[in-house]
């Protein structure tokens, strides 16, 4: 499930794109200008915007502009609606920093079809996908984790932790990225309670023999891979 802001300033599109994201799973906010989105995206960080192209006052592509040149903001997914059909404002779309760009009248299937494309690429631990990496298997929507016949038994945040690290396996993430990206970036905790929930994740993962996925990498950070040496279970 993932935070979707949508900014639209006609009601009758805005809530037929909020119905069928609601519909899918996804956390829908609406604003109806870009002032309003932007204080939106400012108190919440979301995973994805809808952005149209077309509001009162400010423009779409004003506000995507402003939302790349911010170091908070730099990577929100971003999905531009126009009404607009001409090449010409395709590319200033995605020169603007839109993930991918949409022209009205679109299908409601084709709008899901492109968030989940936009967000597997940029953000895929806001889907749902079940993930699996040398027998280890997640599932978001049951919330199970098993590796073989052996089920696991884990806290939310390891879950949550976890999660991140499958879906972004053999990469090194330091402390700092972790604490960003999964404890949100709204808090301010201490780099060494990664180092506590990584051991605790350590000791669940231990009860189906690949506690060594998860690998220290010294001076950088975690990282889980595929390519440890595991018991079979
Ligand atoms: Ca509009």
């Amino acid at each position: 499930m993932s935070q979707i802001v949508v900014v639209e300033d006609e009601p009758a599109i805005a809530e037929l794109i909020s119905i069928n994201l609601r519909h899918a799973g996804h956390q829908v906010t609406l604003a109806a200008t870009a002032e309003a989105a932007r204080q939106e995206v400012d108190a919440m960080l979301p995973d994805l915007v809808v952005l149209d192209w077309m509001l009162p006052g400010q423009s779409g592509l004003a506000l995507a502009r402003f939302w790349r040149a911010n170091a908070r903001t730099r990577d929100l997914p971003i999905i531009m609606l126009t009404a607009r059909g001409e090449e010409i404002d395709k590319v200033a779309g995605l020169d603007a920093g839109a993930d991918d760009y949409l022209t009205k009248p679109f299908s409601t299937q084709e709008l899901m079809a492109r968030i989940r494309a936009v967000l597997r690429r940029k953000l895929p631990e806001a889907l749902d996908d079940v993930v699996e990496l040398a027998g280890l298997r997640i599932d978001p929507a049951t919330h199970r984790i098993s590796r073989g016949e052996v089920d696991l038994k884990m806290g939310p945040t390891e879950f949550r932790l976890l999660h991140f690290l499958m879906t972004h396996p053999e990469r090194v993430h330091s402390r700092a990225q972790l604490l960003d990206r999964v404890w949100g970036d709204h808090v301010f905790i201490e780099e060494r309670t990664v180092d506590v929930h990584v051991k605790r994740l350590r000791e669940a993962l231990s009860h189906a023999q690949c506690a060594g996925m998860v690998e220290t990498v010294r001076g950088a950070g975690y990282r889980l891979t595929r390519h440890a040496t595991l018991a079979p279970t």
